[in-house]
Formats: structure tokens, C-alpha cells, sequence
């Protein structure tokens, strides 16, 4: 085991590759006098790591039975439990995972005659209207490996950022490095619309954020075999790599599409509208989201190849103040279920007045803060009996009225918040 140059008297070198310790930063020594450095103890657990890749690499998945195939509407009355409205949007989801699962089936059974292709799905809706959400109950429900990547931080190869392939590393992850697992995985894309390029017309010079991210997913997303970092980050030169093969990968993209309302009504002033039941006259103009077609994405600043990767188009709907009251109080994890429970860990009766879930609501709406608003409103309602009543032994019950939500809230810094929205 003794190299050359610690043999050479030199006792106090690595054992292994032979470095004296003044130029190693930790050296371990073993009782006969065996000594290994940092480095040689980094290189060896990479061999390691990289084995048990390996190895994990030939696991089989286990097959998709029929039996387990969930139907849409069973997908949809799952989602129904955590999402609020968005109807439309749960039905398109619903019939896209079961569809999915029918692809992966159909391929497992190697019927060559009728290629089923995949239904890569894009929803567009404002923020915090339940896009990740959506996503997240999905996750819940599937047997398949699922991860959710945010495109802003995607860059084209070369650019600081992480490569498109990096996705890919997060799913073999997930899947804790069973390829074939991995390749029926589920990819939530958020903000897809960040990365739409800024003018209309093609870019001459490189653009490094848009066009060239979304020419990279384009590969992706119509279904290539990828070499990927199994530890994600950059490639470099000697990190072992895993081929993936995209084909039966699905596609989620979510984006907000700030502004896209315009590009949609700019298209139905100015055309015969296509579908041929909708009159101009009967055109809804406080909700335009719901004619949304795929040019609009193109007008948006996606490229056509990736919008025709992107067959099922969906939308959200922004969330008015009947749906806000019942996100308060009607997921199964609602905001106003878990303070509750919170509180009987501490064996408190917690009680809201109905005034109260009101008046949060209209705060939201005021501050324009949308679903996500809700959440901090309460705590900041909450904040100060969550701090005194686990002193408070003897309280067994605590009723929130409006007047202390209002004090509260006020104390909190209102109109900071309005500042905000
Ligand atoms: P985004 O559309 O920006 O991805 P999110 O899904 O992250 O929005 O929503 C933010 C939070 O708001 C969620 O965690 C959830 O608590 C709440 N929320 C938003 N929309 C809904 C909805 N339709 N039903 C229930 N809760 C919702």
C-alpha cells in the first residue's frame, strides 16, 4: 500500500498518493502508520458514490397494471380536496395524467402499430392562483417520479446558470437513480414565461436568458436520449454520465404570462374569431384568459417549435372572493384547518367568527395579494397568541374576533403591506 515517496523516509506523507502533510489540508493517521490525506479519502467516496450509480443504473421499475390506473375523474376528486375551482384546468390535468399513464402502459406492452405521443401540458394563470399547487397534489397521487424546476435559473450550456440537463439530474434523483424510473417521470416547469423572448421577432444576436433556454428544452421536451450529471450542477470533464431517454418524460409548464390578456384581445378585436360558437358579442372581457390560444403564447414570445411541443394548453382563473373564502376553510390542509390543529396540540379549542375569515379575505383583495396573501395575513394575525398561550396553562378555548384580527393586523404594519401589492 506504501507509495514510493513515503517509503523514501518520509513517514508523514499520504500513504497513497504520496503527498507530505504540509501540502495536504488534513492528513488521518492509522496505528501502524498508514497515513491518508483529504483528498484521497474525497476520491475514493466518488468511487464509491459512483459504483452504487451504477449499480442503481439496471434496476428495473416495476411495471404500470391496469388496475392501478386511476380514472380522470377519481384524479380530479383528489385534486378537488386540496384545489379550489379551477375546473377547468383539474379536468385537462386529470385526463393528461391518466393519458400519460396509458402511454407508459402502451409502450411496456410494445405495441408497435399506433404510437400514442405525449400530451406535454402548459398552464397559463396570475400568480398565486394554484399553478405549483396543482402540481404538488399531482405529485402526491402519482407513482412516478416527479420534480418541479423553475426555468429562470436555466441557462443555454456555456452561461452561468444550470443547464438544461440539470432538470434531468433532478429527476434521477427522485427516482434515486433508476433510470428507467426516471424515464416515465413527471418535470413541472414554473415560470415558463420567463424565459420568452422579448421582441416578437427572432433574435439575430444570441440570446442568452429566452430564445437559446427555450431551443434547449425544445430537445427535451420532443424526447432525446441525454447524457446527465447524475449529481446535477455543471458538466465537467471527467463526471461520469447517465443517458436518459426524454420520450415518455411529461412536461407540466406553468407560467403567469403577465400580459398576455392583451395579446388575446388583441386577437379577438382584430379576427373572425375561430371558434365558431363564440360571437363577439358573448366574448366575457373580465376574464379573457379563458379564449387563450396557442398563438397567443407565440405572440408572447415563445417559439412555435415549443408551443407545438406544448399540446395541452390550459389556464387559471384569477381567484375572485368566494374562492378565497373557501381556500380559507375547505382544503383538506386549509390555513384555518391547521391553525386549529396547531392549537389542540396544546389542548386550546381554537375558534374563528365567520366575520373574521371576511375580513382576512377583504385584507387580501385590499393588498392585493391573492392566495398567497391569505397565509400572511393570518400569521400575522396569529403571531401573538401563538406566542402567549403555551404559557397559559389554564386556557382551554380561544375565540378570534374581528376586533382583535383588526388589532392585530394593524399592529403588524398595515399599510407597509399595501405598499407591497
Ligand atoms: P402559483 O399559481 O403562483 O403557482 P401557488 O400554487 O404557489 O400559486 O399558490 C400559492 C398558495 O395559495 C398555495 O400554497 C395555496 O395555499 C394557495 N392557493 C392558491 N390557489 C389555490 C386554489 N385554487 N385552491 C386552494 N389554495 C390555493
Amino acid at each position: 500500500m506504501a507509495n514510493k515517496r513515503s517509503d523514501e523516509g518520509n513517514m508523514d506523507c499520504c500513504s497513497f498518493c504520496g503527498l507530505p502533510r504540509t501540502e495536504v489540508e488534513v492528513m488521518f493517521s492509522g496505528s501502524d502508520g498508514a497515513n491518508i490525506c483529504n483528498k484521497c479519502i474525497e476520491h475514493g467516496y466518488n468511487l464509491l458514490l459512483e459504483t452504487e450509480v451504477i449499480s442503481k443504473k439496471g434496476k428495473k421499475a416495476a411495471p404500470i397494471r391496469k388496475e392501478e390506473l386511476l380514472k380522470p375523474a377519481e384524479i380530479k376528486a383528489f385534486l378537488d380536496q386540496y384545489v379550489i375551482g379551477q375546473e377547468d384546468a383539474k379536468r385537462y390535468m386529470s385526463v393528461a395524467v391518466y393519458n400519460h399513464y396509458k402511454r407508459l402502459m402502451h409502450a411496456q406492452e410494445k405495441q408497435e402499430q399506433i404510437e400514442i405521443d405525449k400530451s406535454n401540458i402548459v398552464i397559463v394563470g396570475p400568480t398565486g392562483t394554484g399553478k405549483t399547487l396543482m402540481a404538488r397534489t399531482i405529485a402526491r397521487l402519482l407513482k412516478v417520479p416527479f420534480t418541479i424546476v423553475d426555468a429562470t435559473v436555466l441557462t443555454e450550456a456555456g452561461y452561468v446558470g444550470e443547464d438544461v440537463e440539470g432538470i434531468l439530474s433532478r429527476l434521477l434523483q427522485v427516482a434515486d437513480y433508476n433510470v428507467e424510473l426516471a424515464e416515465r417521470g413527471i418535470i413541472f416547469i414554473d415560470e415558463i414565461d420567463k424565459i420568452a423572448r422579448k421582441g416578437d421577432n427572432p433574435s439575430i444576436t444570441r440570446d442568452v436568458s429566452g430564445e437559446g433556454v427555450q431551443q434547449a428544452l425544445l430537445k427535451i421536451l420532443e424526447g432525446t436520449i441525454v447524457n446527465v450529471p447524475p449529481e446535477g450542477g455543471r458538466k465537467h470533464p471527467d463526471q461520469k454520465f447517465i443517458k436518459i431517454n426524454t420520450a415518455n418524460i411529461l412536461f407540466i409548464c406553468g407560467g403567469a404570462f403577465d400580459g398576455i390578456e392583451k395579446k388575446i384581445a388583441q386577437r379577438l378585436n382584430t379576427r373572425a374569431i375561430g371558434y365558431g360558437k363564440l360571437e363577439r358579442g358573448s366574448i366575457k372581457r373580465d376574464n379573457l384568459m379563458q379564449y387563450i390560444l396557442p398563438q397567443d403564447l407565440k405572440s408572447f414570445g415563445l417559439i412555435p417549435e415549443l408551443v407545438g411541443r406544448l399540446p395541452v394548453l390550459t389556464y387559471l382563473e384569477p381567484l375572485g372572493r368566494e374562492a378565497l373564502r373557501s381556500i380559507l376553510t375547505e382544503p383538506k390542509n386549509a390555513i384555518i384547518k391547521q391553525y386549529k390543529a396547531l392549537f389542540a396540540m396544546d389542548g386550546v379549542e381554537l375558534s374563528f367568527d365567520d366575520e373574521v375569515l371576511d375580513y382576512i379575505v377583504d385584507k387580501a383583495i385590499e393588498f392585493k395579494l391573492g392566495a398567497r396573501g391569505l397565509r400572511s395575513i393570518c400569521e400575522a394575525i396569529m403571531m401573538d397568541v401563538m406566542f402567549d398561550l403555551p404559557s397559559e396553562t389554564s386556557c382551554r378555548e380561544f375565540r378570534i374576533t374581528v376586533d382583535y384580527a383588526r388589532e392585530k393586523l394593524e399592529k403588524a404594519g398595515l399599510s407597509e403591506w399595501k405598499q407591497v401589492g
